[in-house]
């Protein structure tokens, strides 16, 4: 017999119809949806049992739920319309992103301007200051987790892989490496850290924005966490000569690998390069 996730979740099927796929994650597939009571379509993310294998991996399912509605009301934040599920599935109903992902927008574009990556930075650095707010660590920042609402240029950000995240104590130290290669801190490879890991990710997608490459590379991931953990940060080579000076002294602030040296989430949104910039409507 197969294993309940969530108590008293109902049947998808009662109130939804399925539509064409959207996408595909390591445990989801995500189809559109359409509510069956009123016409409008949804994203609805589902997660096969047969995946959760360990009680561990059940846990991850359920604490992605509760963060999910912990986090609720913040408009950067993808709203969780409701939780179903049946023999096969978790099945979880949310608003519905067209836009893609902010990933896309990047490769498209080469780099944005500072005003734009100014008003994407203040996005995604209020998202982090919410859940840093809320007691949750988010740990997989990068630009594939962020998904517009639509396609046009005046398209919302919203947040919408909680995956990884965690609740969190103040104080508390986090031990485990989780996270993509070249958004990861160093002190998460010293396996010592906590919610300041959130903001060197935050920076390093700043500085993508700003030239168009990410901080630290290379061709294997050890080489990548290599440079993570001592090259030095790049502001000089082009297109930096290009970027004022405000721009740069926020990077490198983001960027300290002293976490306790390293900008805060309201620190962030203080900067005065981010003060500067005021808020945008078309940022893509
Ligand atoms: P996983 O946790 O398995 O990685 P994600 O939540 O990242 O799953 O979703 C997988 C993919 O589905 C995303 O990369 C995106 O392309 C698409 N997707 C996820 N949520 C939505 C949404 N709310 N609206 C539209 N597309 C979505
Ligand atoms: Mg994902």
């Amino acid at each position: 017999t197969t294993p309940t996730v969530l108590d008293n979740a109902p049947d998808v099927r009662q109130s939804y119809v399925f539509d064409k796929v959207l996408g595909k994650g390591n445990f989801g597939i995500v189809h559109m949806v359409y509510d069956k009571a009123t016409g409008q379509p949804w994203a609805c993310k589902s997660i096969s049992k047969r995946k959760l294998v360990t009680q561990d991996d059940v846990e991850d399912v359920r604490r992605e739920v509760q963060i999910l509605l912990h986090l609720a009301g913040h408009p950067n934040v993808v709203q969780l319309k409701g939780v179903y599920e049946d023999k096969g599935y978790v099945h979880m109903v949310m608003e519905l992103c067209e836009g893609g992902e902010l990933f896309d927008r990047i490769a498209d574009k080469g780099h944005f301007s500072e005003r734009q990556a100014a008003e994407v930075v203040r996005t995604i650095v209020s998202v982090v200051h919410h859940c840093h707010t809320m007691n949750v660590i988010h740990r997989d920042l990068k630009p594939e987790n962020f998904l517009l609402t639509s396609k046009k240029p005046n398209g919302t950000l919203k947040a919408t892989d909680f995956g990884l995240s965690r609740f969190f104590k103040d104080g508390q130290v986090l031990n485990d490496i989780v996270g993509s290669p070249f958004y990861v801190a160093p002190e998460v490879l010293r396996r010592q850290y906590g919610k300041e890991a959130d903001i060197w990710s935050c920076g390093v997608i700043l500085y993508i924005l700003l030239c168009g490459w990410p901080p630290f590379h290379g061709d294997t991931t050890q080489k990548i966490f290599k440079n993570i953990m001592s090259k030095p940060l790049d502001l000089k080579s082009p297109p930096w000569p290009k970027i004022t000076d405000a721009a740069k002294d926020c990077v490198r602030k983001m960027l300290a690998r002293d976490p306790r040296k390293r900008l805060t989430a309201e620190e962030v949104l203080k900067h005065p390069w981010m003060q500067e910039h005021g808020v945008a409507t078309d940022i893509m």
